[in-house]
C-alpha cells in the first residue's frame, strides 16, 4: 500500500480509466511534478477498438504539451463538402484539419506513460476520503492511497454515481451507425467523390458523414488508409430497447458492444442504405463487413470536484458527437487540471476549485452546442425544405465556442 504525501515527496494522484482523459491527465500531471498511477479495469490494452477522431487546436496543444510525437498524427484534409443523393457537390467549405483514429491517439499517448505506472485489470469499486487524502479500493483487492483521485472513467462513471447519482446519461433520440472501410475496398467512384474530404449527406432528419483515417498499423500512405463512415438516424426509445437485445436474447443497458449487434439490424441498415444514400456513401458501406450502432447520449454534471476527487472527460460531461469534441474536451480538462496543480505551494482544494470554475462552463457549452446541432435530426421538415448545409458544415467544424474566457 502506498503512503500519503509528506513534505519531502511529490504529491500523488490516482487516475481511474486509461482511455483518453486518463492518459492525458497522467501524462500532464507527471509533467507538472506529481507522482501519478493510472488504473484501468480492462485486462488488456485498449487499442484495436476505436474509429475516427476529429482533431482541434485544443487537442493538438494538449498532445504537444504531453510530449506526444504528433508528426504522423493523421490524415490532412482541406475541405468539407455536402453531396446530394446523386453525389453532386451542393456545398463546400475550406477547412484544413487533421483527422485521425482513436487507436493512433491511444498509441501516441500510451507511449508517454511508463509501464510501471499504468495498471491494467484494476476495476475501481469504492472511494473513501479523509482530511489527508483518498483511498481507492479495487475489485482485485488492491488498495491505493493518494492526495487526489481523478475520475476519468467515462460517461457511466461509477465515481460520479457515488457523488452525483442523479446525473445520468440522457438519450438524444437517435443512434449512429458506423464502421470503417479500407481505402482499397472502396470503389474508385466513391474514393474520387468523398475520400480526401470531410463529406456530408444531409437528407431531412438524417446526417451521414465520413472522413479518412489512418489504416492498419496507423498507415498514412495512399491506398492503405481507411474511411470512417457514420449515419445518424432517429430511433425512438422503445425501438432502441429492442435493438439493445443481442442474438442470445440478452439485453444490454444503454449501449451494446459492436460484436453483439444483431445481424438482422445490420441487414436492415444495409437495405436502407441501398435506397436512401448517394452512391459514394452507399458503396462505402458495402465495403464495411460489420457496421454497428451506438445510441447517442449526453449529460452534464453541475459539479466536477468533490473534496479530493475530480471528474474529467466524459465522466464530467458529454456533448453529442456532432462537434467532434469528446477527446479534445477530455484533453483540455486534463490540461487545466495539471495547470492548477503545478504549484506545490497552492492548496489542492484551492487549485481544484479553480479547475472546476474554469471547466464547468466549457462542459455546459459543449452539451448545449451538441443539442443545437443535433436538433436538426428531430425537427419537422416538410418535403420541400432544403436545410442549410452551409450552416451545418461550418458549425460542426469550429471549436471556437470552447475557448476559455
Ligand atoms: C476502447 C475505446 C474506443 C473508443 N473509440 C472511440 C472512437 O473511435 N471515436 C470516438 O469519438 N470516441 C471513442 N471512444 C470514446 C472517447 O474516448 C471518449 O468519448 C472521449 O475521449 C472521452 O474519453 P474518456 O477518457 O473521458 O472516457 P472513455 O473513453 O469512455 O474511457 C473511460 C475509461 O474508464 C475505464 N473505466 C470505467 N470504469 C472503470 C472502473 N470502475 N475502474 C477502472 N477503469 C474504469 C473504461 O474501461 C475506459 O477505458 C472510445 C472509448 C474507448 C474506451
Amino acid at each position: 500500500m502506498n503512503q500519503h504525501h509528506n513534505s519531502s515527496s511529490p504529491h500523488r494522484a490516482l487516475v481511474i480509466g486509461a482511455s483518453m482523459a486518463g492518459l492525458f491527465a497522467t501524462a500532464l500531471l507527471r509533467k507538472a511534478g506529481w507522482s501519478v498511477d493510472l488504473f484501468e479495469r480492462s485486462d488488456v490494452e485498449l487499442f484495436g477498438r476505436g474509429a475516427g477522431i476529429v482533431t482541434h487546436r485544443e487537442l493538438l496543444d494538449a498532445l504537444t504539451e504531453s510530449g506526444a510525437n504528433i508528426e504522423q498524427l493523421g490524415v490532412a484534409i482541406n475541405e468539407r463538402i455536402a453531396v446530394d443523393k446523386n453525389d453532386q457537390v451542393v456545398e463546400r467549405l475550406d477547412f484544413p484539419q487533421i483527422v485521425t483514429s482513436w487507436d493512433r491517439l491511444h498509441q501516441l499517448m500510451r507511449a508517454t506513460i511508463p509501464s510501471e505506472h499504468h495498471h491494467l485489470g484494476c476495476n475501481l469499486q469504492s472511494v473513501e476520503q479523509s482530511a489527508s487524502g483518498v483511498t481507492a479500493r479495487f475489485s482485485n483487492g488492491r488498495v491505493e492511497k493518494a492526495d487526489l483521485l481523478i475520475a476519468a472513467d467515462g460517461y457511466r462513471s461509477i465515481i460520479r454515481d457515488i457523488y452525483m447519482p442523479d446525473v445520468q446519461p440522457i438519450y438524444a433520440g437517435y443512434v449512429i451507425w458506423r464502421g470503417v472501410a479500407d481505402e482499397g475496398a472502396m470503389p474508385k467512384s466513391a474514393r474520387d467523390t468523398i475520400f480526401d474530404k470531410f463529406a456530408f449527406f444531409l437528407p431531412p432528419n438524417n446526417e451521414v458523414i465520413g472522413y479518412p483515417i489512418p489504416g492498419q498499423d496507423h498507415a498514412l500512405e495512399r491506398g492503405r488508409r481507411r474511411y470512417n463512415w457514420v449515419w445518424y438516424r432517429p430511433v425512438d426509445k422503445k425501438t432502441l430497447e429492442t435493438m439493445l437485445v443481442d442474438e442470445n436474447g440478452a439485453y444490454h443497458s444503454l449501449s451494446i458492444a459492436p460484436p453483439k449487434v444483431r445481424q438482422d439490424l445490420i441487414d436492415e441498415i444495409k437495405r436502407a442504405a441501398e435506397e436512401q444514400l448517394p452512391p459514394s456513401f452507399r458503396d462505402t458501406l458495402r465495403a464495411i463487413p460489420r457496421p454497428f450502432f451506438t445510441p447517442i447520449y449526453d449529460h452534464f454534471s453541475p459539479k466536477m470536484v468533490f473534496g479530493r476527487v475530480a471528474l474529467i472527460g466524459d465522466a464530467a460531461s458529454v456533448g453529442r458527437p456532432h462537434i467532434g469534441m469528446g477527446v479534445a474536451k477530455a484533453a483540455a480538462d486534463a490540461q487545466k487540471l495539471a495547470d492548477v496543480l503545478r504549484d506545490p505551494t497552492v492548496r489542492i482544494e484551492q487549485a481544484l476549485a479553480q479547475f472546476e470554475n474554469d471547466r464547468l462552463d466549457i462542459g455546459l457549452k459543449a452539451v448545449e452546442r451538441g443539442r443545437t446541432l443535433g436538433g436538426y435530426l428531430l425537427m419537422s421538415h416538410d418535403n420541400n425544405t432544403t436545410h442549410d448545409a452551409h450552416w451545418i458544415l461550418k458549425n460542426t467544424a469550429s471549436s471556437d465556442f470552447l475557448k476559455t474566457q
